[in-house]
C-alpha cells in the first residue's frame, strides 16, 4: 500500500560540494529518511578552497570527458532546483600562448575537444582583443576560446543545497566527529557520530579526502593520492572582464609561470598558477603576491588590489586520477563517492548517485570508476 513501506535510513557523512548535491538529490525523495553529517563546516573542505572553473577541457579518457561534459551541461538545471543561479557564472574561457609549440599543442588540444563535439576553437589576436580588450597580450602564438564553460561559487552551492536538505526535514548534523562504523553480517548497520549511534540501511562516504579513513573504518582500501592546491583572493574590483568567466595567461618567463583567474560576484579575483591541478602547497603571502603581480601584468586593471593567499587546499584524488563511484565490493551497503573536479562533476554526480544508492539501479556511465579497478 503507498504509504506503508518504511522508508530506506542513509546516513551520507560531508557536505562538500560532492555530498551536498547527493544529500539534495536524496532529500527529494519521501522513500528516504536522511541523515547528513560533517566533520566541520559545509563547504569548508577542498570545495571552499577550488579555483571551480567548470569544464572539461583537458579530461582524459574520452568517457571522462563526456562524464564532465553532462554534468556541465546539468549546472544550470542544478542551480535552479536549489534556488542558486547566482552562484553560477558563465562566459566562457579564455586563453593565450606565446611561443609556437605551446601553440602547435594548443591547436592539437583544441582539435581533439572539437572531434567531440565540445565548444572550443582557436581564435585569432583580433578576437581575443575584442573579447577582452583589457589584456596585456605581448608576444602572441595562438589563443583559444570554450564558449560553453563558466564558474561557480562553491560555498553558495553548498549552503544553498544544505537550505534545501534541511527544509526537507532531514537530519543534519554539523562540527559532528565520527568516531566509527558499525558492522554487522558483513554491512554498516549504523554510524558513531558525536558519540551516539545512527542506525541506517545504507552509508554514503562523500568526505573527500576523509573517505579514505572512514572507510578504513570499514576494513575497505580506497587510494588516493595527495595534491595540495593553492590560490589567492584579492580585494574586491569593479568588473575586470568584458565577457569571459576564466582566463589563463602565457608564462612571463621561465621564472614566472602561467597563472589563471577568475572574478566572483563580490568583485575579488581568484588567482591561481599552473593548471588546475597543480601541486603546491606554498600558501604564504609572499606566493600570494607573486602571483597577483603576475596577474597585473596580463591584466592591468587589476593593479592597486591586494591579495590574501586562501590556506592550502588538499585536492580528493584517487590514486589514477579518476572518479570512485558505487556501492564497496566488500561492504555491499557502503558508497563511495571521491573524486578530483567534484566541482564540475557534482550537478551530474548528485543525480546519478542518489538512483544508485537510493533505487539501488546501476548508472551505466558510472561502470568507468567503480573501486573494482583497484583490486586486481
Ligand atoms: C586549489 C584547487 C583548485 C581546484 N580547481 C578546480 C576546478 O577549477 N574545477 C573543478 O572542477 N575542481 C577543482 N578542484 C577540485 C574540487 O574543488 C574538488 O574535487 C571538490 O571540491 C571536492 O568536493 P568534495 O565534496 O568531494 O570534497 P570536500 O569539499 O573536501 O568536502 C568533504 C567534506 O567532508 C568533510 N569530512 C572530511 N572527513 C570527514 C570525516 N572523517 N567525518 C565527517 N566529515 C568529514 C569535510 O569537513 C568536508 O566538508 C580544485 C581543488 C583545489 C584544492
Amino acid at each position: 500500500m503507498p504509504g506503508s513501506k518504511s522508508k530506506r535510513k542513509i546516513v551520507v557523512i560531508g557536505a562538500g560540494i560532492v555530498g551536498a548535491s547527493i544529500a539534495f538529490n536524496l532529500s527529494r525523495r519521501p522513500d528516504v529518511d536522511l541523515t547528513l553529517i560533517d566533520g566541520s563546516r559545509p563547504g569548508s573542505g577542498a570545495t571552499g578552497h577550488s579555483f571551480a572553473w567548470i569544464n572539461s577541457f583537458s579530461k582524459e579518457p574520452d568517457h571522462y570527458h563526456d562524464l564532465n561534459r553532462r554534468s556541465l551541461n546539468m549546472w544550470d538545471r542544478f542551480a535552479r532546483r536549489i534556488d542558486a543561479q547566482a552562484a553560477v557564472t558563465w562566459g566562457g574561457e579564455l586563453r593565450w600562448v606565446s611561443e609556437q609549440s605551446d601553440a602547435d599543442d594548443l591547436r592539437y588540444r583544441v582539435e581533439v575537444l572539437q572531434r567531440r563535439g565540445y565548444g572550443s576553437r582557436m581564435i585569432s589576436e583580433e578576437e581575443l582583443k575584442e573579447l577582452e580588450p583589457g589584456l596585456n597580450v605581448g608576444k602572441f602564438a595562438g589563443a583559444e576560446f570554450s564558449e560553453n564553460d563558466g564558474h561557480i561559487d562553491g560555498p553558495a552551492i553548498v549552503d544553498a543545497s544544505m537550505r534545501q536538505v534541511k527544509a526537507s526535514g532531514a537530519t543534519v548534523l554539523t562540527d559532528t566527529d565520527i568516531s566509527g562504523l558499525t558492522k554487522s553480517r558483513g554491512s554498516i548497520s549504523g554510524v558513531t557520530a558525536g558519540g551516539k549511534e545512527i542506525p541506517c540501511d545504507v552509508v554514503v562516504l562523500a568526505a573527500g579526502l576523509g573517505v579514505t579513513g572512514l572507510a578504513e573504518m570499514a576494513g575497505v582500501a580506497i587510494p588516493q593520492q595527495k595534491s595540495p592546491g593553492v590560490v589567492g583572493k584579492t580585494t574586491p574590483l569593479p568588473p575586470i572582464f568584458k565577457s569571459v568567466a576564466v582566463l589563463h595567461t602565457p608564462p612571463l618567463n621561465a621564472e614566472r609561470g602561467p597563472i589563471h583567474m577568475r572574478q566572483m560576484a563580490d568583485g575579488t579575483l581568484m588567482i591561481g598558477e599552473g593548471s588546475q591541478e597543480s601541486v603546491s602547497s606554498d600558501d604564504s603571502q609572499e606566493h600570494a603576491d607573486d602571483m597577483l603581480a603576475r596577474a597585473v601584468e596580463r591584466v592591468p586593471a587589476i593593479r592597486g588590489a591586494g591579495i590574501t593567499p586562501v590556506p592550502v587546499g588538499y585536492r580528493p584524488m584517487p590514486m589514477d586520477g579518476l572518479p570512485i563511484l558505487g556501492f564497496t565490493g566488500a561492504v555491499p551497503n557502503m558508497y563511495v563517492a571521491v573524486m578530483h573536479s567534484g566541482v564540475t562533476l557534482a550537478a551530474l554526480v548528485g543525480e546519478f548517485a542518489a538512483i544508485e544508492i537510493a533505487d539501488g539501479v546501476p548508472v551505466g556511465i558510472f561502470e568507468h570508476y567503480r573501486l573494482s579497478r583497484f583490486e586486481s
